[in-house]
């Protein structure tokens, strides 16, 4: 893929999961990553002589500004950015108390905001370099475009991140900024091993891998993948996009029909 050699890129969530495996993909590609996370640098990145690590807390607005400043400050630009961190929380509705709400809400929507916020504030003041000011890759989930038993508000946050990011995408394209959406399905990383960790949750894992017309989860790496090609160049005319990046787990209903086919 066409990552420009030296192109900054900030990713939150970078300590674990899907942020880890985007900060390693784009390490190999050649960028400068700057991470975020609460946790410290993961030891297959603290070393990296391209990789630095701040801690925050992306609820923390002006936290975050300051962030995406000294990443300008240090390294003159910011190509792109991708907001990575979140956190899982579940309950019908009845049984979401205020805090779970407003936690869920803070991390994974006002957080993915502030982050967007501060970075197209840079990507305003830079010049283009081929054409681009810059690009925009916040992650949601299939549970941002469907819903699921329990989702409540795990599902708000994440479908207020798709509609945030087409908004980016219209108010921002004519500078020269994309913004596109990766939608994950299940992936095998610690936020999913400790929501299949919960009492009774163990016995639906079979239910909830078979919904994936894969037959499998995801690997952080595949999710990677999509959320580099939408930061590169070879993704140049690609924007206001919503990417499932989910084994087929929206593709449709199964209901088995094709077996009594010899299939
Ligand atoms: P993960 O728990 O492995 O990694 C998330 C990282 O975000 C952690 O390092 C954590 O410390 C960090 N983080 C959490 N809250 C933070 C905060 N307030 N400020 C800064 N950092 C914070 O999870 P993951 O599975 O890699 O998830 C990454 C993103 O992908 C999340 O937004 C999640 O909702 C989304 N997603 C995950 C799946 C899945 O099945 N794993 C599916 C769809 C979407």
């Amino acid at each position: 893929m066409t990552i420009r050699p030296g192109a900054v890129v900030a990713v939150t969530g970078s300590g674990s999961g899907i942020g880890l495996a985007t900060c390693e993909r784009l390490l190999a590609e050649g960028a400068v990553v700057h991470g975020a996370d609460v946790a410290p640098a993961p030891p297959s990145l603290a070393e990296h002589e391209r990789y630095r690590h701040t801690q925050l807390n992306v609820t923390d607005t002006a936290a975050v500004g300051a962030w995406i400043d000294g990443v300008v400050a240090a390294d003159g630009r910011l190509d792109g950015v991708v907001t990575a961190a979140g956190i899982a929380s579940g309950g019908a509705v009845h049984l979401v108390d205020d805090a779970s709400w407003d936690r869920t809400i803070a991390v994974n929507l006002t957080g993915t905001f502030a982050v967007c916020r501060a970075a197209a504030t840079a990507m305003l003041g830079q010049e283009p370099i081929d054409d681009e000011r810059g690009s925009i890759v916040t992650i949601s989930s299939v549970e941002g475009i469907e819903g699921t038993a329990g989702g409540s508000a795990y599902n708000a946050s994440k479908g207020g991140v798709v509609l945030l990011t087409k908004n980016l995408a219209i108010d921002y394209g004519r500078q020269g900024i994309r913004a596109n959406v990766v939608c994950p399905g299940f992936i095998d990383t610690p936020l999913l091993s400790g929501v299949f960790s919960l009492d009774g949750v163990e016995d639906l894992v079979t239910d909830i891998r078979e919904e994936h017309k894969l037959r499998r989860l995801g690997r952080p790496e595949e999710v990677a993948a999509a959320v580099v090609f939408l930061l590169s160049r070879d993704a140049s005319f690609v924007t206001g996009h919503t990417m499932v990046v989910d084994g087929g787990y929206t593709a449709g209903r199964d209901h088995g029909t094709t077996t009594l086919m010899g299939l």
